[in-house]
């Protein structure tokens, strides 16, 4: 027999009736069907130019002329008073982990047995109007920080720095930075 399941007020129940997925694949003439799409991206001209960058070992960002803030990833306009952002800058890719997260869930989607910690990195930049949500940041891996880190809240504002991948290892894609890892006491 059905449930009923409740309804907020003014429901109004659609016509047909609901199925099993296992009804649902019996049905005749259903088809199962993988595409093969396969399909190039443009990443644009300020990520084109930031992509580049990385595989030099270098993280670029863009500065708004009116306001001075600092865009990583680059934009191509200040999204605080919409003006042209034409001046690069290199960041020195020194930061502080802002959020951080224990993931136990991998790139791909598929389940981790040791988990991963991940977390946005607020990098040093001239131009951080201090509260105000655009900073230059990156979502990047965190390494040497542990899971009691992060729960205990220890990991937040910890002081980090890329570790980049050799020169020929990268590839101008966000992973030629391998992680961001904690700065050690008295270095920055
Ligand atoms: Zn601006």
């Amino acid at each position: 027999m059905a449930v009923e399941k409740p309804r907020r007020p003014g429901w109004v129940e659609p016509p047909g009736h609901y199925l099993k997925s296992r009804e649902m694949y019996s049905l005749p003439g259903l088809v199962e069907y993988k595409p093969r799409a396969r399909y190039l991206f443009s990443a644009g001209q300020a990520q084109s130019r930031f992509l580049r960058g990385l595989r030099e070992g270098k993280i670029l960002g863009t500065r708004c002329p009116r306001c001075g803030r600092v865009y990583v990833p680059p934009r191509m306009f200040c999204e605080y008073c919409h003006a042209p952002t034409t001046e690069w800058v290199e960041l020195p890719g020194t930061g502080r982990v802002h959020t951080a997260v224990v993931s136990y869930i991998g790139t791909f989607r598929e389940r981790r047995e040791e988990p991963e910690i991940v977390g946005v990195i607020q990098l040093d930049a001239p131009g951080y109007v201090e509260g105000g949500y655009e900073f230059a940041g990156l979502f990047h891996r965190l390494c040497g920080v542990t899971p009691e880190d992060v729960m205990s809240g220890r990991a937040i504002g910890m002081r980090v720095r890329p570790r980049w991948r050799p020169p020929e290892e990268r590839r101008g894609d966000v992973n030629d930075i391998e992680c961001f890892e904690p700065i050690p006491e008295g270095e920055g």
